[in-house]
């Protein structure tokens, strides 16, 4: 019952889908583990979105066997971060998570976005 699950949610899954190359994307980087592209909506002129490749939901998923996976995406997050731009002024790194974080895919990804300064706190 609960590989039935995650098989279903990998089926239906968006970014699942973008690393399979069955749905477009502008894609920025790509590794083993990880795959960087364009958000499709973005919302600063530099918003990319940094994933596992692995089907994971969301941070509330992560286990202490996935600390070398987590790291990579967020030191890879940065290292683009500085190759598209961001390395002086800085970025906004984001990871939305469930309802109350607001995360629309599920789908772990870091969202950086830069190119603009935001406010804090959030609203
Ligand atoms: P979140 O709300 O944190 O779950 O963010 C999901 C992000 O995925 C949003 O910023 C969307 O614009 C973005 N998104 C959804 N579908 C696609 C897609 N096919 N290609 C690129 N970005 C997408």
């Amino acid at each position: 019952m609960f590989y039935s699950n995650i098989k279903i949610s990998m089926d239906n899954c968006i970014f699942c889908k973008i690393i399979k190359g069955e749905i477009p994307s502008k894609k920025i980087y790509e590794d083993e583990d990880v795959l960087a592209f364009y958000d499709a909506a973005p919302q600063s002129p530099i918003h990319f979105l940094v994933i596992p490749k692995r089907h994971i939901k969301n941070i509330m998923e992560l286990e202490l066997s996935d600390q070398n996976l987590a790291g990579n995406l967020l030191v890879r997050a940065q290292k683009l971060s500085i190759e598209l731009g961001c390395g002086e002024k800085g970025a906004r790194f984001v990871i939305n998570c469930k309802e109350y974080g607001g995360q629309t895919v599920d789908h772990l990804h870091v969202h950086v976005l830069g190119g603009r300064s935001f406010g804090w706190p959030p609203g």
